[in-house]
């Protein structure tokens, strides 16, 4: 194929080549907004169930890129990976994330996504323990989701790391569980708090019975590891109740709220007017 492909070649170049100038296009336009502070952050409310009290809520990355608007973060987050910008994209988060939750009026928890990049590129120890002390914010309102991927390699090192933002008195949520490479070892191995069901179990358990047996199979999960479990992506009411009769102690989803911007959220109350 490598000699006798030169048309084949020819036929894929212009493809190929955009797919190229696109990405690069991209990367360009990723450095420029952390350079200038491009991105703002949106949060999405956490609740107890079946209550329905919030408490705490999620931070998402958002992004408008210039001459191409609102870009979601599964369309750049890959790129900053592969590029290592990720690395001052998640510094920025955890900085504006617990600046914000100090200015709230209320203690509730406030949870940060982290990509892998950021434990194997950057110092996401010491970028935590700067954010925490720059803003204030008590180490405990602070939630750490990391996903499975990044449990797959180096798992020393990054067991390590997650025990030094442990000790901070932060707490770790496995993400979206049950879509990667969902190992139970990994909940026995990682120090974590909290398991996250992913979307996909939640909104199909209504219609699939096997999708309904995960979620009740990683709820059991949670009691008999201790973990705290919080369903993802409710969007009806049928979903709530059905999670309600299993005993689900936390979601979040369009049904429950939205992700909404800082300036959306309420600010801290104003000091009493002096006499
Ligand atoms: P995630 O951590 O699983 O975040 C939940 C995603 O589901 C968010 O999408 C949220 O807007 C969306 N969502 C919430 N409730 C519902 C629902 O009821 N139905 C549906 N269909 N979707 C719902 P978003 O904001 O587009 O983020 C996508 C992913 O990008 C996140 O998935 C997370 O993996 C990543 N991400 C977002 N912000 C950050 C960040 O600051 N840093 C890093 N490293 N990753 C981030
Ligand atoms: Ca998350
Ligand atoms: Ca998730
Ligand atoms: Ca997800």
């Amino acid at each position: 194929a490598k000699d006798g492909g030169r048309g084949a070649a020819c036929f894929f170049e212009p493809g190929m080549d955009a797919t190229l100038r696109e990405r690069h296009a991209l990367e360009q336009d990723l450095r420029a907004a952390v350079a200038s502070g491009g991105f703002q952050l949106h949060y999405q409310p956490l609740f107890s169930m079946p209550e329905r009290e919030i408490c705490g809520y999620e931070a998402l990355l958002r992004w408008t890129r210039p001459l191409r608007g609102p870009t979601p973060p599964n369309d750049f987050i890959p790129l900053a990976e592969e590029t290592g910008l990720i690395v001052p994209i998640g510094a920025w988060v955890l900085h504006a994330a617990c600046r914000d939750a100090v200015s709230w009026a209320d203690d509730r928890k406030i949870s940060v996504n982290l990509s892998p990049g950021e434990f194997k590129r950057g110092d996401i120890v010491a970028t935590v323990a700067s954010a925490l002390a720059e803003s204030g914010l008590p180490p405990r309102r602070l939630e750490l989701e990391v996903t499975e991927r990044l449990l797959l390699e180096d798992t020393d090192a990054v067991l390590s790391k997650l025990q030094q933002l442990r000790a901070f008195g932060c707490s770790i949520a496995m993400d979206d569980f049950g879509t990667g490479y969902s190992s139970l070892g990994y909940l026995w191995r990682f120090p974590f708090d909290r398991i996250k069901i992913d979307r996909s179990f939640v909104s199909e358990m209504a219609y699939d019975a096997k999708a309904a047996a995960i979620v009740d199979t990683v709820l059991s999960l949670g009691r008999a590891l201790n973990l705290e479990v919080t369903a993802e992506g409710v969007e009806t009411e049928h979903q709530a109740a059905a999670l309600n009769a299993l005993g689900c102690g936390e979601a979040q989803g369009y049904l429950l709220g939205r992700p909404r911007s800082a300036t959306e959220m309420d600010p801290c109350p104003p000091p009493p007017l002096a006499a």
